[in-house]
């Protein structure tokens, strides 16, 4: 039991949520910190977003550090800045894989049998009768499978996971894939509260504008990142960029337009769709 007055750990310790992810990916570090597992990926993004129009949006980065033996990635803590913060993760994009593993996959099709149980368990008719047989999917047939059940493939994002400032946490959004669905989660998320809903319409405008002018998403097909809704009682509310792991900058001379429709070779991503209709679903709420 942590008793009143908190220290700031304590009350770090009370906020800290992870929505997605390995568990062991993170550690709590010094002063509103976090550490990310290494990825030299990651790394090198926010390495290029150092004088990027997106800068203002992302988590402040600190460096590579070692602990333990292993790297990992320093940035600021978001949630500090709350007091019992609710927390939902929206995955961008009208796909979650790389083409490059798409293409990988059809080399060498290695059959999976994890994620054969994980399509089992939300859907036992999921698996085709070969992959039945076999006892295993492909990690691209299973994420695309996942992408065409949630609303991914159709509104450009998906949610990841949302926990409140009452302790519940959900992370079953697999399934859910229609604008209605979708809008009653944000409504159960951000409550009746109108400045809320204006902090993220505003926030989530912000960030389309300075989308516009980034050299960096420009030339990068932006893959698994998410956008990090964040508020609490005090009326704060925040979006941030987040997840970088497989954003992959694009052959010299390329770039992406973000909202146009992904066919493979085209490496678009449909960042912008999603995000425009995540300000649709916003502004959906706000006139309700
Ligand atoms: P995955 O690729 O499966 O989405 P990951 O290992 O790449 O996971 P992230 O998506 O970067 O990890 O982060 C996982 C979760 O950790 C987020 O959903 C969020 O809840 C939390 N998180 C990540 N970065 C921060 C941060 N800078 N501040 C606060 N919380 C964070
Ligand atoms: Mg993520
Ligand atoms: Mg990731």
């Amino acid at each position: 039991i942590v008793h009143w007055p908190f220290s700031a750990a304590q009350r770090r310790k009370l906020n800290w949520v992870q929505l997605a992810g390995h568990k062991g990916n993170f550690k709590a570090a010094d002063e509103g910190s976090i550490l990310k597992k290494f990825s030299e990926n990651e790394v090198q993004c926010f390495e290029r977003l150092r004088g990027d129009a997106l800068l203002p949006f992302v988590p402040l980065y600190h460096g590579v550090v070692e602990k333990d033996g292993e790297s990992f990635i320093r940035m600021d803590d978001l949630l500090t800045a709350f007091d019992l913060p609710n927390v939902m993760d929206c995955k961008m994009g009208v796909r979650t894989y790389l083409e490059e593993e798409l293409v990988r996959a059809r080399e060498r099709p290695k059959p999976r049998e994890d994620l054969y149980k994980k399509m089992v368990e939300v859907d036992s008719e999921g698996p085709t009768a070969q992959e039945h047989s076999q006892c295993g999917v492909t990690k691209p047939r299973y994420m695309q499978w996942r992408e065409s059940l949630s609303s991914s493939n159709t509104m450009g994002f998906r949610i990841d996971g949302i926990k409140k400032c009452d302790g519940t946490c959900r992370t079953d959004f697999k399934k859910t894939r229609s604008e209605q669905d979708i809008i009653e989660s944000f409504k159960d998320f951000v409550g009746d509260n109108v400045n809320i809903i204006q902090s993220y319409l505003s926030r989530l405008m912000e960030i389309q504008q300075a989308l516009k002018t980034s050299a960096f998403f420009k030339q990068h097909e932006v893959i698994g990142s998410s956008l990090l809704f964040i508020h609490d009682h005090t009326g704060n509310a925040q979006v941030w960029m987040i997840d970088f792991g497989k954003t992959t900058a694009l052959p010299e001379g390329h770039v992406l337009k973000h909202d146009v429709p992904w066919r493979e070779g085209n490496r678009e991503d449909g960042y912008l769709l999603g995000l425009q209709n995540l300000i649709r679903t916003m502004e959906a709420l706000s006139s309700e």
